[in-house]
């Protein structure tokens, strides 16, 4: 990539591409793979990802809400998109945009039947999620027999899927508590099939699921933070590739004496001479001001430089006392080599929630490497 002279977030859909091998290779030949690209692909960008993704033949997307299914029919996307957390206000757009909605409570599964009755479907392709220790979202073992009964009454609808989710599926700890919902899974499936005069497809595992259980992959697995190269597993690390890199440039550099203060609230002192830059993202983009004072750090020519002061709104102070910089330079704030996890891990959080706070107003830019 060249230099950049603001602030972006540059997307690697080479390494996506290995990411998605990766995971594959873990998979049987006949496993189908979702995946997932909710909250603008986890902060990156949806529709470059989902281009990518259905050049690369994944099976299904997923998305959780209906207006993210929306934009990816716009950018025209054909491959079957599932929405996990729809609101029965949008079943009608739902079906209009071909969208696949997971049902998960008798009151949704219910009003998803009478407005596809209404809009006169014939086997509307739904999934079924059932809870079995994540205690979020999902039908239980008991409500099996019921939603039998009202599936063979009706033939608006057809279940593509049936599917469950991982409470902790990257935790080594939380092993048996994995293998019971595995279990729960297996026997919640056995039973309605058997209630069924049709097998739709079944999946459980996430990303640390496949690879830590790959006696439960079943029919299909999906993946998220896989795809965007992160394991949660620090041993699998080194086979995935962060796809985004967070970059920005410095704007003014400062000479701080003694005794003066950097940023609102003058939350920092000096106690000595140092030299700060300002750089032209903040807590509006994405970086919380929990990084501020000291906590976060971002990297200019591979060294450290902390960040100072309170993050502000559009911008915030970092020390470069020890770096020889000038303005116009190129700071990382996130990429490869310093993760967002390494990142995230000062404000105890994860990856996940750093990568998607990166607000609209940064500018995507999609390379191949
Ligand atoms: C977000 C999500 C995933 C993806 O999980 P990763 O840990 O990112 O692989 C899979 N399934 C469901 C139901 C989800 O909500």
């Amino acid at each position: 990539m060249p230099k950049t002279n603001e602030t972006v977030l540059e997307i690697n859909l080479t390494a996506l591409g290995d990411n998605f091998r990766y995971l594959k290779s873990k998979l049987l030949p006949n496993t189908k793979f979702l995946a997932v690209v909710k909250a603008y692909a986890y902060g990156s960008d949806s529709i470059e990802i989902a281009k990518e993704l259905e050049r690369l033949e994944v099976d299904y997307l997923a998305v959780a809400y209906v207006n993210e299914g929306v934009k990816l029919r716009d950018a025209g996307i054909k491959t079957p998109i599932i929405v996990l957390h729809p609101q029965a206000v949008n079943f009608k757009t739902l079906i209009d945009r071909c969208l696949e909605p997971s049902l998960y409570s008798l009151k949704i599964f219910q009003e998803f039947i009478r407005v596809s009755e209404e809009k006169k479907q014939t086997n509307y392709p739904i999934h079924l999620k059932f809870n079995t220790g994540l205690n979020r979202l999902g039908f239980s073992e008991n409500d099996v027999d019921f939603v039998t009964e009202i599936l063979n009454e009706t033939t608006s609808i057809n279940v593509k899927s049936i599917f469950s989710h991982l409470a902790a599926s990257e935790d080594e700890m939380e092993k048996d508590f994995s293998e019971k919902q595995i279990k729960t899974f297996k026997s919640i499936s056995e039973n309605l099939f058997q209630k069924l005069n049709y097998q739709p497809l079944k999946h459980l595992c996430n990303t640390s699921g496949i690879l830590n259980y790959s006696e439960a992959h079943f029919n299909m697995v999906r993946s998220g933070i896989g795809l965007y190269g992160f394991s949660n597993i620090p041993s699998e690390q080194k086979n995935f590739t962060p796809i985004a890199t967070l970059k920005t440039v410095i704007s003014q550099i400062h000479q701080i004496e003694k005794g003066e203060t950097v940023g609102y609230n003058r939350s920092f002192k000096s106690d000595g001479v140092l030299k700060t830059a300002t750089i032209p993202i903040g807590h509006a983009d994405g970086i919380s001001r929990a990084y501020g004072n000291g906590i976060g750090w971002v990297t200019i020519q591979g060294k450290k430089a902390p960040i100072i002061g309170n993050v502000c709104m559009d911008m915030m102070m970092i020390n470069i006392t020890n770096i020889d910089c000038k303005e116009g330079d190129e700071v990382i704030i996130f990429g490869e080599v310093e993760t967002a996890e390494n990142l995230s891990e000062n404000v105890n959080s994860i990856s996940y929630e750093l990568k998607t706070a990166i607000s609209q107003r940064v500018k995507r830019v999609v390379y191949r490497k």
